[in-house]
Parts: structure tokens; sequence; C-alpha cells
């Protein structure tokens, strides 16, 4: 199978039926090293077809749930089997670091490994008590039918894998289609799926781009299901071209996430080293391509100072480079357009009256960084306010802006002072004040004392325009299912209603 035959309908792999083809980009250097399939429409319309009739002429609706675990646990196994070789196409495809990559395939398995126990230890319904020995009244679960999942380039594999272990876990069939930057990883899962035991059908993929692919999906009188993770623009246009078929739509999107420092949490060194070591994590890990980025660091006005001095420092000695290289600590942006829209917010914050801590700029090329490549330096903005469009958008990019508050009323009304409530953290000794502040925050995820873990049996998603509905948890598998009650009378009588 060659590389540019990335595209799996009904259990076969081909190119796109117009014969396009897309280079994949290295972020590290600029150059092509490999090319898919630039699907289309039409290549959405066969996959659909196939994804119809798997599932309505089965044989994976149907499959026991110890047979869907079954698929499951042999993935996360070979998961675990291939996890070097899915790191290394990881690491190429979006610039991030092998370590990186390495623990996404570790949590992706996981999640197959979560969604396997869930479904695993079901029984066959809920008995619903319906007033009478002569009536038996169940509540099933059913899956929805066919899904159209649609996955953004910054955790390719495991955005994918939210959407697709819960689908299948659930008994439905799916057409997944990666980011048109990012395919590779998505590509050999489906793979994988197959020499799972999956049945052929049930998994489809086209790479291909958001307008028209991901576009027709949404779109389709044949999908039942759109489940989105991408940016607020193209979320907003998915559920319009959902909206006329009244197809169920989970939206998971972007956030602007505060990471909110009381000065109690620096009163000791260790303190103070913790609550900086994880500013930098929330905010650099992955140059900042993370939609849960710490990248609003709200703290108390009498430890700004030290706090973010601290936080320069150890910004400017990040170790910046090709994602593959011994060494590094952080890899490249993904794209020429993500960079510039990152030097963009930046320039922008500066106009407004923003400070520059450090950063700023593209760093100096080395043996690890090739001049081609898209690297940008880890930036602190001081100094910034909601006033400034850096703070109010998600940047996307290795930058934080420092705001400062002086009561704990102050710090929960700048934390929820955005449009959207994906995640933020609060950073306290004071366990009354953590858990009042955590309560007052409207994110749909809130650490207290820690940043990013986020954990496949817990519900992950946003508040305000960060989404609707949930990924993970037990949530995240009711998203791909549909109850049914099914009341059967054991002993029928007429009602009489009508006497005539
Ligand atoms: P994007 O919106 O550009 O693309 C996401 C996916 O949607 C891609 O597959 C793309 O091809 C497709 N797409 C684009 N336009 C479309 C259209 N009109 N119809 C159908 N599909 C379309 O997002 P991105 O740049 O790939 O990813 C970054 C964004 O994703 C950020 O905003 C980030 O916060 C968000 N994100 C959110 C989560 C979360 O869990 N909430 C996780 C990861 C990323």
């Amino acid at each position: 199978m060659s590389a540019q035959q990335s595209i799996h309908v009904g259990g076969e792999w081909r190119g796109a039926l117009s014969g396009a083809t897309r280079e994949i980009i290295d972020p590290a250097d600029g150059t092509p090293f490999t090319e898919v399939a630039e699907g289309g429409a039409e290549d959405a319309d066969e996959a659909v077809a196939a994804a119809r009739a798997a599932f309505d002429r089965g044989p994976w609706p149907d499959t026991s749930a110890a047979g869907r675990a079954a698929v499951l646990l042999a993935t996360a196994a070979l998961l675990g089997r291939d996890r070097e070789e899915l790191a290394l196409l990881e690491s190429r495809d979006t610039g991030k670091t092998l370590r990186e990559g390495r623990d996404d395939v570790d949590c992706v398995a996981d999640t197959f490994r979560y969604f396997a126990g869930l479904v695993g230890s079901e029984d066959a319904g809920r008995v619903v008590d319906a007033g009478s020995p002569d009536i038996h009244s169940v509540v099933v679960h059913e899956p929805v039918g066919v899904c159209a999942l649609i996955a953004p380039w910054n955790y390719p594999l495991l955005q994918a894998s939210w959407k697709i272990a819960p689908a299948l876990a659930a008994g439905n069939t799916f057409v997944v289609k990666p980011s048109e930057l990012t395919p590779l990883t998505t590509v050999a899962l489906i793979r994988l799926l197959a020499e799972a035991g999956l049945p052929a059908g049930a998994a489809n993929i086209v790479t291909g781009p958001g307008d028209p692919v991901g576009a027709r999906l949404a779109a389709h009188p044949g999908v039942d299901l759109v489940s989105f993770t991408g940016g607020l623009a193209s979320g907003t246009k998915v559920a319009e071209l959902a909206a006329p078929g009244v197809k169920k739509v989970a939206l998971e999107l972007g956030g602007k996430n505060p990471n909110v420092v009381f000065a109690d949490a620096c009163a000791t060194d260790e303190g103070l080293d913790t609550a900086v070591d994880q500013a930098l994590n929330a905010a650099f890990i992955h140059s900042g391509q993370v939609c849960s980025a710490g990248g609003r660091l709200i703290v108390e006005e009498s430890v700004r100072e030290r706090f973010v001095t601290e936080l320069a420092a150890r910004a400017a000695r990040i170790r910046l480079g090709r994602g593959t290289a011994d060494g590094v600590e952080c890899g490249p942006l993904v794209s020429r357009q993500q960079r510039e829209r990152t030097e963009a917010y930046v320039a922008s914050a500066l106009a407004e009256g923003a400070v520059l801590r450090i950063g700023g700029k593209r760093p100096e090329p080395s043996a690890v960084r090739p001049a081609t490549g898209y690297f940008y330096e880890p930036t602190v903005l001081d100094r910034c306010h909601r006033g400034m469009r850096v703070v109010r958008e998600e940047v996307f990019g290795p930058v934080l802006t420092v705001e400062t508050f002086t009561t704990e009323d102050e710090a929960v009304a700048l934390a929820n002072d955005t449009e959207y409530g994906l995640a933020g953290a609060v950073w306290t000794s004071d366990a009354g004040r953590a858990r009042r502040v955590a309560r007052r925050m409207r994110h749909g995820t809130v650490w207290i004392n820690d940043f990013h873990p986020y954990l496949p049996q817990a519900e992950w998603g946003g508040f305000g325009k960060s989404g609707t509905g949930r990924e993970l948890g037990p949530a995240g598998l009711a998203e791909y299912r549909e109850a049914k009650h099914v009341y059967q009378n054991l002993a029928p009588v007429p009602v009489r209603w009508f006497t005539g």
C-alpha cells in the first residue's frame, strides 16, 4: 500500500477518486516528507455509504458488548506494539517531541482500554418500575448510527481516539476525517483496528481538506452524528451544516484558559518552584498548541515580579528544535500560517501596551533548528489586560500573557472573563479557597495545584464557546448512544378511551 492510498472505504485502501494528492510537510524544516490522498466530496459520499451499509447490515452494531470490548483491548495492545513508530510519525507530522508523541500513544491506548472496560461491564438495560406486574418496561441503549468524526492537527491521534473508541464501544460505524495537515497516525490507527478484528466498513477514513470533505460529512443525510474538534469558526460552520438534518452534534472547540496563582502558593521556595514550573508547562508544552493551554497567567499582584522574573528566565532556557532530536524540549509550530498568526498576536499585544519579558521572535537557526522550520521562541507578555486581543482570543502558539489581581473575587472575575470555558487552574495552599475558587470557575475542567492532567474516566469538554457535549468518561460514551424505552404489556386489555 502506498502512502497516497490513505482513504479506507468499506475495507479497501485506495487513493482519491480524483487522483489528487497532498504533500505532508515536516514543520521542523518546512519540506515535504510524504504524500497522502487529497479526498473530495465524492470520497466522503462513498465512505458514508460504506459506513451506512456496515451499520444497517452489521455485524458490528449487533456484536456483543464483550465482543466490542475485545476489539478495543486488542487495539490498545497493538498501539503498545507500534508505540515507537506511531510516536515518530506524530513527531514528524506535528513537530512535537518524541517524548510527547510517546505520551500521546500511551494515552490513546488508555482511552481504548477505558472504553473497553466501560462497555464490557454493562448489563442489558435498566428495568423501570411501571407500577404493574403486567408491564415489563426497560430502557436500553443503542448506537446512534453512522458517525462523522472530524479531528484537529494538534493531537491528531489522541483527539481521534477520544471519538473512535467510544463510537465503536457503543456499536456505531464511522467515517473519520483527520486534519489535512496531520493525517498519518489516524491512517495508521485505522489499519490497527482492522488488525484487531473490526469488521470491514465499520471504520472508514477520508483524508482531505475541511471543505469539501469535512463539510460534506457534516451535511450528509446518511450521517446521524457529527463529532467535531477544532476551532470556533469551523465548529460553528459544522453545526450549521448539520442543523438541517437535525443530527446529533458534539463540538470540542478552543479555550482561553486561566492559570490563577495566589501568593500563598508561592510562600516557600518549593511552592514557587512548583507553581512556576507548572505555569511553564501549562503555556509552552507543544509550543502552546493545546486547546487547554494555560496561556493566561493571572497572578496575585504581591508575587507578580518574583514569579514573572523566574518564569521568563526559565522560558528563555527551553530548548527548541526538531522534535526527534536528542535533548530538545519543544518543537516548532505546525505550519507557516500558525507561526504568522502567533507573530501577529504578539505584534498586536505590543501595540496595545504589553511589556515583552522574553521571546517575541524567531530563534536563531542551529544544528537542531533548521532555518526553514517554523520555530518561535516561548514568549512572556507582562502588563496585559482584557482589552487586548491576545488576552481574549486563542493564540495557539507559545505566548503567555500576565494579568494580576489583589482579591479572591477579582481573581475569579478575571478567570471567568472569557467567552470560552474549557479548562483552568488555581494555585493556593489554602484548601478552602481552592474549593471556593474551583466551584466558581466557569470551565469544564478545573485543576487545583496542577495543570493539564486529564483522565479517560473523567469528562472533558467546555462551557460557553468551548463547545457542546463531553468526551471521555461515561458521558463520552453516552454521546454515541440513543436511549430507547421498550414497554411490554404482558396482559393487554382494551383501554375504552373511545366508547363508540
Ligand atoms: P480547525 O477548525 O481548523 O480544523 C479542525 C478540523 O476541522 C480539521 O480536520 C479541518 O479540516 C476541519 N474543518 C475545517 N473547516 C471545516 C468545515 N467548514 N467543515 C468541516 N470540517 C472543517 O482546527 P485546527 O486548527 O485543526 O485545530 C486547532 C483548534 O482545535 C483550536 O481552536 C483548539 O483549541 C481546538 N482543539 C480543541 C480541543 C478540545 O478538546 N476542546 C482539542 C484539540 C484542539
